[in-house]
């Protein structure tokens, strides 16, 4: 079988050259006559790797020699309890609501701590990010947590906010490496690997420096960024494969132009799709315009009936995991970086014969 557009939120996507690396590569890396599956996480081999890696990604993201990469395990889920673990020091963090993920991690980080849900946009439905540029952020809060891009209701931060002195953390796990931001704005950004960077397993953290070392007493040794700073990730095993990949996966962004050049192409995806929405009378997007993700675009008919059988021709279309998210129902399609642009065309050309073909 040929392979298919594959529109899910996650894990999602690879780059189809990525692949075909790995499968090259997969039973004899560089002619140590081992796959990188059975390399030691010791070995000079794996080093490499893992040392390449964080290179490509500082240049890639432009990272201040101030800032520690971690590659960890736990997926995002786990961040949610390290954060507070970690920077929750005077007891108070501020946390800002925009939807399924952000509720999670109020809810794990009001286990150490008292939580203020400084703004929401839970009076609409998640579909907008709310104004922040007039909030004065008190300096009781430990730190300031945002999730960049909401991968269910399809918002997203179009401004950072200025949180002065008081850290931000970032929940970036499906908008990093989508389009350029200032890493100095912000005290930690983290991210599950399986939208944007790889293969699920493996977990990004970004922390600068001096948030580092502030951990509860009893804080789990693997839950501490110290270990894993103190030991360049290599505490333990990590996952040394997803690790491999999410390096092949900033290679192939480095060859095509960086994050700039990626940007540009996503924006030119995301203009096609939500173009077409904005003129067509069958199918509507429930965000508002100014708070539009790039990565997933929600988009549904006016019936649910409707939405099944246009579900049921996008798949007979080889157009894959369109299904929205079941907690909101209608279509979603996650385009991320790996998705070309030829899918998303292909998505728009199949919405308008199905359009055509249901005119009254
Ligand atoms: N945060 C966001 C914004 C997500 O999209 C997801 C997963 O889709 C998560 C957190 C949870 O990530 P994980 O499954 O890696 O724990």
């Amino acid at each position: 079988m040929d392979r298919v557009y594959n529109f899910s939120a996650g894990p999602s996507v690879l780059p189809q050259s990525v692949l075909a690396k790995a499968q090259a590569e997969l039973l004899n890396y560089a002619d140590s006559g081992m796959s990188v599956m059975e390399l030691s996480h010791r070995s000079s081999l794996f080093n490499d790797i893992i040392e390449k890696a964080e290179k490509d990604l500082r240049d890639l993201m432009d990272i201040p020699d101030n800032y520690q990469i971690l590659f960890l395990q736990g997926g995002a889920t786990l961040q949610f309890s390290m954060i507070p673990l970690n920077l929750m020091v005077k007891g108070k963090a501020g946390y800002i609501h925009t939807g399924s993920w952000s509720k999670k991690a109020i809810q794990e980080a009001k286990k150490y701590g008292e939580i203020d849900v400084i703004a929401s946009s839970e009076d609409k439905g998640f579909t907008y990010i709310p104004k922040l540029d007039q909030v004065q952020f008190d300096q009781v809060y430990d730190y300031i947590h945002i999730t960049t891009n909401n991968t269910i209701e399809g918002t997203a931060y179009s401004d950072i906010p200025d949180t002065g002195d008081i850290p931000l953390v970032a929940d970036m796990s499906s908008n990093i490496l989508s389009e350029v931001i200032d890493v100095k704005k912000f005290g930690v950004i983290y991210a599950g690997a399986q939208k944007n960077i790889g293969p699920a397993g493996l977990t990004l953290v970004i922390i600068r420096e001096d948030l580092i070392g502030k951990a509860k007493k009893n804080c789990p040794v693997m839950l501490d960024y110290k270990t894993h700073s103190d030991s360049n990730s290599l505490y333990n095993t990590p996952p040394t494969f997803a690790i491999y990949m999410a390096s092949l996966v900033f290679e192939w962004l480095k060859e095509l132009g960086g994050v700039k050049k990626m940007e540009e192409l996503n924006r030119g995806k995301a203009a096609i799709l939500y173009g077409y929405l904005e003129q067509s009378k069958l199918f509507s997007s429930p965000v508002e315009k100014e708070s539009r993700s790039l990565m997933n675009i929600p988009f549904a008919t006016s019936t649910a009936a409707l939405d099944a059988e246009f579900l049921a021709k996008a798949q007979a279309a080889g157009l894959v995991t369109l299904k929205g998210h079941r907690s909101v129902g209608g279509m979603r399609a996650s385009i991320y970086n790996a998705m070309p642009v030829e899918g998303v065309k292909r998505l728009v050309e199949v919405m308008e014969i199905f359009e055509n073909s249901h005119k009254v």
